[in-house]
């Protein structure tokens, strides 16, 4: 695996791959990487000739200071499972590199930014979309990778794609969980095994609602996950919707979408943590 520190030389080396006529696949990360990023990354190898895994936790993503310093960071342990999945450029650029500049673009995704992460994390779908175009623009894969883990991101990243008529095929990837079910996050490390175990009932709640699709209005399982959350004193739920998979609105009724996701937000002490599950899927 080579690793890269610089733009032009990541450039070159993927201009000389692609005359080679090779497929180049990238998978952006922050790093921390936990089995979830290594689900994309070997689907990325399997499907291209070249994995190019990006590691850069974006500060303007970050609408709070105290969350971007305590981000956790292990590019050395990072380099090594990446090595081990079979990836092929491990692209670690400092700030400057990806920021030599202030980046003053504005995008707009319209009524996809204006819910859930949109509302509570102001501008952090613009950070998303800076470093993701940047990205896309100096690696041109043919193919991304991105969890599902963030629905509402990748929604986003579709959106920004589809405006910019960059072509790049977008690979959405499952969510992993952890043995009791939480969805695997960077974020994890920060939490106490009792945090830990607390935090399980996020996709415990998700995972019996379920089961009520068919007997329950999406209004009553919202108010059951609501319910079972703030239960729990060492949870702070910050939303649970149930909206429209493509469009992310809000739904009423289980027909008004053919895709529908119920989306989550809840505070583990200081530890921000987001999960979904996917009711029914238009495929
Ligand atoms: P991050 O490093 O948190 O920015 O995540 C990088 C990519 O990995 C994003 O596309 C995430 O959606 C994805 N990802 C993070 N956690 C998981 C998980 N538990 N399962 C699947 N994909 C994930």
């Amino acid at each position: 695996m080579q690793v890269i520190k610089t733009k032009n030389q990541l450039s070159l080396v993927l201009t000389e791959e692609r005359s080679k006529g090779c497929n180049i696949g990238l998978v952006p990360t922050m790093g921390a990487l936990h089995q979830g990023h290594i689900s994309l990354i070997e689907r990325c190898v399997q499907e291209n000739d070249i994995c190019v895994c990006s590691l850069f936790v974006n500060p303007s993503q970050f609408n709070d200071k105290n969350d971007l310093i305590k981000y956790p960071r292990q590019p050395e342990k990072d380099a090594q499972l990446l090595r081990e999945a079979g990836c092929s450029i491990l692209f670690m650029p400092d700030e400057r590199e990806m920021y030599p500049e202030q980046d003053t673009r504005v995008f707009n995704f319209g009524q996809l930014e204006e819910v859930m992460e949109g509302v509570y994390r102001k501008g952090h779908f613009n950070g998303v979309a800076q470093i993701v175009s940047k990205l896309f623009d100096i690696v041109q894969p043919n193919k991304a990778y991105f969890g599902q883990k963030d629905f509402q991101q990748l929604a986003i990243v579709r959106k920004m794609v589809e405006q910019l008529s960059m072509g790049i095929d977008i690979i959405s990837c499952p969510i992993v969980r952890e043995k009791s079910g939480l969805a695997m996050s960077s974020r994890n490390t920060l939490l106490t095994l009792e945090q830990k175990e607390k935090a399980a009932l996020i996709s415990k709640y998700l995972i019996e609602s379920f089961t009520f699709v068919s007997t329950k209005t999406p209004a009553e399982v919202i108010d059951f996950v609501k319910k079972g959350i703030n239960a729990e004193p060492m949870l702070l739920l910050e939303y649970f919707e149930i909206v429209d998979g493509t469009t992310l609105q809000g739904i009423h009724d289980w027909t008004d979408a053919s895709c529908v996701v119920g989306c989550i937000a809840v505070y583990c002490g200081s530890v921000r943590l987001i999960d979904n599950i996917v009711y029914k899927n238009a495929d």
